[in-house]
């Protein structure tokens, strides 16, 4: 039977697709302390120089460098900066000041000699060394009043949000998060803290996929489990559209005669596509329900964190003009022959190890698409392109399951 709609597609098809169907984000400016995984929606610039003034880098002497080309030498202490003394000092030739790290250079300074090679004697100090310049931190030397700091698209970083701070600034205006609503359906899924009996598993899917959601910078509600019925299922998607800007749903979208999402999407919704070129997680449907996106992910657990990964990830990714920014990879050398179908883009779960400085990717645990522990415990995913076929010694991209920096 023909379909309506694209149905089998490559990869590279499925995600142009569903870019198809992007949302504009609205922003809000929000405290810099709420920053962390944020996109910035407009550029940020820096309010004050830094450092604001010279200072040093060490504890230390603050000296004319040309006294203590003959060291030893010996200069007269002529005072003392701390961090935070307000008042700019001042040296002449043959004095010296007792300075700290981070207190402003005196006036007639412009080196700095590290305590630990200085000699104290009253209020003398003898210089076993010549001064350095260069542990002098010059005003404006790391970035000055006005620069543009980051442009719109950066993603908040524990090290951005400090320079942000560094720079004076304590709102930063973002992309507002997607609202997403994760759904998992199937008869045989039970609540945590619910008794298993025969022929019921834990539902597990949407807590995986609303990580993931977080992940990417967005906010997910985990709906409850919704049984194969297509009824339930589309008082559910109803809600689901009525209040949130997209769906995710896990299950039931493979051939199967109680595969209610495709069958309800393929009776009362808008498909945009169905099935995919990809190992695992051939069977997801893209549409739109009430006006609302749908991905419609396979129910097999390792197959909708990959699908998510491989699909939902690029689509909230070029929302914020972002692509693929929270997909980080390696290449690895394969240290097995991977199985491959042509034309597929194939997602094995493997770990990588090192021996003689080169990095290795070897199959991690059996590759079934229900073996959630295969990919738990796994460093990464291959991500073998359709036209190649996974050799042995091959250099293989691995994009890597997770990553804290
Ligand atoms: P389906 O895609 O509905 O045919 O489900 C495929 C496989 O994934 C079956 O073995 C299901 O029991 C399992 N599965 C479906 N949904 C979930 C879920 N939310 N959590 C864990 N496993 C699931
Ligand atoms: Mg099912």
């Amino acid at each position: 039977m023909s379909k309506q709609y694209p149905y089998f597609i490559s990869l590279d098809e499925a995600v142009s697709i569903c870019n198809e169907y992007g949302i504009e984000l609205s922003t809000e400016t929000i405290s810099l302390t709420n920053a962390l995984n944020r996109v910035l929606a407009t550029g940020v610039v820096a309010k004050v120089d830094d450092p604001g003034f010279d200072n040093s880098s060490m504890d230390g002497f603050a000296v004319l460098h040309s006294d203590t080309l003959k060291a030893p030498t010996k200069l007269s202490i002529v005072g003392v900066s701390n961090a935070g003394t307000q008042e700019q000092p001042s040296i002449e030739k043959g004095e010296a000041l007792r300075i700290m790290t981070g207190g402003p250079m005196p006036i007639g300074a412009d080196s700095i000699i590290p305590i630990e090679l200085c000699n104290i004697e009253g209020d003398e100090v003898i210089l076993q060394e010549p001064s350095k310049p260069s542990y002098v931190r010059k005003k404006g030397e790391n970035f000055t009043q006005q620069q543009e700091l980051f442009s719109a698209g950066t993603i908040m970083s524990p090290e951005k949000i400090s320079l942000c701070a560094a720079a004076g600034i304590s709102e930063v205006t973002v992309y507002k998060k997607l609202k997403i609503a994760v759904i998992s359906t199937g008869d045989e899924l039970k609540n945590l803290g619910d008794e298993l009996t025969f022929g019921q598993i834990y539902e597990s899917n949407s807590y995986g996929l609303k990580s993931l959601v977080e992940m990417y910078g967005h906010e997910a509600t985990r709906f409850p489990y919704v049984i194969d019925d297509i009824n339930v299922l589309r008082d559910t998607l109803d809600d689901a559209a009525k209040d949130f800007d997209c769906i995710i749903t896990s299950g039931g979208v493979s051939m199967g005669d109680r595969d209610f999402v495709r069958i309800i999407m393929e009776q009362e919704g808008q498909i945009k596509f169905w099935r995919v070129k990809m190992r695992p997680g051939s069977p997801p449907i893209f549409g739109i329900w009430n006006g609302t996106p749908i991905f419609g992910l396979p129910g097999n657990p390792v197959s909708s964190h990959v699908v998510f990964r491989a699909i939902v990830g690029k689509w909230l990714t070029a929302l914020t003009n972002t692509p693929d920014s929270y997909s980080k990879y390696i290449n690895a050398i394969l240290f097995e022959d991977i199985k491959t179908q042509p034309g597929f883009t194939t997602f094995r779960r493997v770990e990588l190890f090192d021996k003689s400085g080169i990095t290795y990717a070897r199959l991690k645990g059996h590759q079934g698409s229900g073996n959630i522990a295969g990919i738990a415990q796994s460093d990464g995913l291959t991500v073998i392109l359709p036209d190649d076929k996974g050799r042995k010694g091959d250099v293989c991209k691995i994009l890597l399951l997770w990553v804290t920096t």
